[in-house]
């Protein structure tokens, strides 16, 4: 079997079928997994989903503490601006484009570690890479992680039920993993210790790691705008974190065929471009399906790409040091039909 097709751990209810057909497992069946895979006393090997679903149920009493304590239009404001847009347009310059498709290259390590920390640790990188890679791969078919065709809960569940890597890769599968992962800074674990922790990173690593992201982010946000804007700007992060987990369900069309001519091109899957995520995220993500490791993902005039726009002002720096663009193709090809030009890379 292929390496992209046995790098997750597949649910108990399987991918497909007998006759090669989407399970869609009922709602009861994929909660039931979702416990079963987050339960570390059970299996050690399930702490990394646990891991992430642990921070979010840290950042509660953070919203509880904004609703009822901080609660003023002022902070609902700031909270607006970094839940929606900033963790947004981070996930997509950081875990989207750089972490799974290196659309673009740093200039060294430390401007890497800067973009990857800019906001609160929430979601692991290898959770999010290899399931995405496994997406791309095989979208809207069996197998696809976070199929929309089997339903809202089986893509808002998916970290837990489909995206974590297998249990039982052998030596050769899990080289590839780190090989898929090293780019990312992300360090990983030995094969022994993955045959312990089931996973690439190690819990030691993550947990300092999340700790003193956690502590610093909460330092600066006190700072700039004392308790009130550090608890909000936590509450905001929490609301976005489960909020995100919607986004493959709706960027799919709910799995049902929402592309619209003159807007969708893309046809080998039902991926469709919306206004909310492109405009906030810079996720076109018709777009994205159609030029996957284009640092840019808004190639028409009102498709904002804040995304973009980071990762423009980082090589304006010279933090950045290549990327690749691949919006005069998409024009070329799809608006203003002519001769296919290559992709712009941009090197300094
Ligand atoms: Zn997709
Ligand atoms: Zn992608």
């Amino acid at each position: 079997m292929a390496f992209i097709n046995e790098v997750l751990q597949p649910p108990s209810y399987g991918w497909k079928n007998n006759q090669g057909e989407l399970v869609r497992p009922a709602t009861s069946e994929i909660l039931k997994e979702f416990f079963t895979r987050l339960n570390i006393f059970r299996d050690r090997k399930n702490w990394l989903p646990f891991f992430s679903w642990f921070k979010i149920i840290c950042l509660v009493p953070f919203l509880v503490l904004f609703i009822f304590k901080f609660f003023s239009l002022y902070m609902l404001l700031a909270a607006f601006i970094y839940g929606m847009i900033i963790m947004g347009t981070h996930g997509t310059v950081w875990h989207h484009r750089y972490c799974t498709h290196r659309a673009y290259r740093f200039k060294n390590p430390f401007w890497r570690f800067i973009t990857q920390q800019l906001t609160l640790n929430i979601i692991p990188e290898e959770i999010y890479v290899i399931s995405h890679h496994v997406h791309h791969a095989c979208s809207d078919q069996p197998g696809d992680p976070y199929n929309a065709g089997a339903g809202f809960w089986y893509c808002f569940l998916a970290d837990v039920n489909h995206q974590p890597i297998a249990k039982n890769l052998c030596e050769a599968n899990y080289n590839r993993v780190k090989q898929l992962m090293a780019h990312t800074g992300v360090k990983g674990n030995t094969y022994k210790q993955y045959q312990f922790w089931g996973s690439y990173a190690h819990p030691m690593r993550a947990i300092g790691i999340w700790l003193l992201n956690w502590a610093f982010w909460f330092t600066a946000f006190y700072l700039m705008g004392g308790i009130a804007l550090a608890v909000s700007l936590f509450a905001a992060a929490g609301i976005w974190a489960v909020g995100v987990r919607t986004f493959n369900y709706d960027g799919h069309g709910h799995g049902k065929d929402k592309r619209r001519e003159g807007i969708d091109y893309n046809e080998k899957d039902k991926s469709i471009n919306q206004l909310w995520p492109g405009l906030v995220a810079g996720e076109w993500h018709n777009n994205h399906h159609l030029y996957p490791k284009s640092a840019r993902s808004g190639f028409k005039r009102y498709q904002l790409d804040l995304a973009w726009q980071y990762i423009r002002f980082l090589y304006r720096l010279g933090v950045v040091i290549s990327y690749r663009d691949d919006k005069s193709s998409f024009l070329t090809k799809y608006i203003n039909v002519g001769p296919v030009l290559a992709p712009v890379h941009e090197t300094t």
